[in-house]
């Protein structure tokens, strides 16, 4: 049984976060460390540690995560401009909180995918 983060606790509302978005499969709140003008992690509101637990159970979750991705995106005014989105996958990938999320980062121009 994988264990907690910090993030069941900001879907259950146990914890502060701005939330954006909540439904029956998904949360999107506000990153606590923003990275862009824009930056807010979506979340499935069940604990998957990574992109490797996902299931094909877990389609109906991951494909909200890009939905509403898209609608925050509009929301904020940054869909015509462009955004990023990400999911980063255990140590090479940079994950540090072991809940899947997909980081929506947008408001200014991003730069290249990847510094080398
Ligand atoms: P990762 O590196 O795992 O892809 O990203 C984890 C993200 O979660 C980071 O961008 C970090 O700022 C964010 N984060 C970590 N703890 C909290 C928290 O307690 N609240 C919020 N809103 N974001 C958090």
């Amino acid at each position: 049984m994988a264990e907690e983060t910090i993030f069941s606790k900001i879907i259950r509302r146990e914890i502060p976060a701005e939330i954006l978005y909540q439904d029956d499969l998904v949360t999107a709140f506000k990153d606590i460390s923003p990275r862009a003008p824009q930056h807010v992690l979506i979340v499935p509101n069940i604990l998957i540690p990574t992109l490797n637990d996902v299931k094909a159970a877990d389609e109906p979750a991951l494909g909200r995560m890009v939905t509403v991705a898209a609608k925050l995106a509009k929301e904020a005014g940054i869909d015509e401009d462009g955004y990023r989105l990400i999911i980063n996958c255990n140590q090479h990938g940079g994950q540090e909180v072991f809940h899947i999320h997909m980081h929506l980062l947008g408001g200014k121009p991003l730069g290249p995918m990847l510094a080398v």
